[in-house]
């Protein structure tokens, strides 16, 4: 039986991971705690721990759970800037991730939290609601013959500008390493860093939360993009400075932003606020602003993202039974 503990656990986490083991020798240990060094000792007696994009795997983390006789940590998602790979490596801890398990779920939500921010359906569905069925203050706009610009043209920058595409808009991408084949066959031109921020109406950023793409859309960069210019983050909340884009709202210089991330989101997102006192003085303030439109890391989270994350996450722990996993092996 290999013993999983599990981290940042919700129900739905649960369901889909106890379907996906259901007949393996696998014994889940469910904590809908974060993994940080502080809880790490709660790993006491798992062959394997399982984490999600907010929990802290640093190097001091690493340490007790080495030190515990983990042999595994598997993450249950794509991106892995939370945690401390050098260290896993010196410390011989292989570790797996899912590196993809829908992207269109997230090129979807991408265009879900656009199109709802650009037509203001959430506005309008609240209006007629309260049987108000005023138009007054609802003027959109359309994504049609617009410039998107996609920054990181991966698993799911290239299915977002396909989306965009299919919207009838010129799509223009940057990407460190272009797929010049895939741009050519799709119709999308790839331009510099600058040339992309400065050209496009709507800029969605899809590129891994890495040192170089830290606070990519910072005061300079934002300086660099036309007025009125759409901004959507379903990547990772650190590739924006919120303090900046704060600013670049209530000049006006930025139209409008959605969020599926934010730069402070660990300990905020996934948990239930209602009811008490925000501390996150700039998460409040972009909450206030009418053209700001936030999800709480959601766009992962359907059917088929879950079921092959479950599936993905039981395969790579199943595998620890056949010691298929090298000391030092790392994603
Ligand atoms: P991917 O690895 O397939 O693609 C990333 C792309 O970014 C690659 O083409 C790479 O060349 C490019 N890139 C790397 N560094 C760059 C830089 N400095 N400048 C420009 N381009 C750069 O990844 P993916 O599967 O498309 O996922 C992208 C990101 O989406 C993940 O890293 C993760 O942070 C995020 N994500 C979010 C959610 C969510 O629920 N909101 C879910 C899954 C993934």
């Amino acid at each position: 039986m290999i013993e999983v503990a599990v981290y940042d656990t919700r129900p739905y986490d649960r369901e889909y991971l106890s379907a996906a083991s259901a007949g393996k020798a696998i014994r889940w240990h469910f904590h809908e705690f974060h993994l940080t060094a502080e809880t790490a000792s709660t790993a006491q007696g798992a062959a394997a721990v399982c984490v999600f994009v907010n929990d802290r795997v640093d190097a001091a983390c690493l340490k007790i759970l080495a030190k515990l006789g983990v042999k595994l940590l598997a993450l249950r998602c794509a991106g892995f800037n939370n945690v401390d790979l050098p260290m896993a490596k010196a410390l011989g801890l292989p570790v797996v991730r899912v590196p993809a398990y829908s992207p269109n779920a997230v090129a979807e939500h991408t265009l879900a939290l656009l199109l709802t921010l650009l037509r203001q359906t959430h506005r309008a569905s609240n209006r007629v609601r309260e049987h108000n069925f005023s138009l007054n203050g609802l003027v959109g706009s359309e994504i049609f013959a617009k410039t998107v610009g996609i920054i990181g043209t991966g698993k799911i920058g290239r299915i977002t500008a396909q989306i965009f595409s299919g919207f009838g808009a010129k799509v223009l991408a940057f990407d460190v390493h272009p797929d010049r084949g895939w741009a050519k066959q799709s119709g999308i031109r790839y331009g510099s860093l600058t040339d992309v921020l400065a050209q496009s109406d709507i800029i969605s950023l899809h590129v891994p939360l890495l040192p170089e793409t830290l606070r990519l859309l910072n005061p300079k960069t934002l300086k660099l993009m036309k007025p009125g210019v759409f901004i959507i983050n379903t990547s990772r909340g650190k590739l924006i400075d919120t303090r900046a884009l704060i600013s670049a709202l209530k000049s006006g210089r930025v139209g409008g932003v959605a969020l599926d991330v934010y730069e402070e989101e660990e300990g905020i997102f996934f948990e239930d606020f209602s009811g008490r006192v925000l501390q996150d003085d700039q998460l409040s303030r972009l909450l206030t602003f009418p053209n700001v439109l936030i999800t709480s890391h959601q766009a992962f989270l359907t059917r088929e993202g879950l079921s092959e994350i479950a599936r993905v996450t039981v395969a790579n722990i199943n595998k620890l039974k056949s010691g298929k996993f090298l000391a030092g092996t790392t994603l």
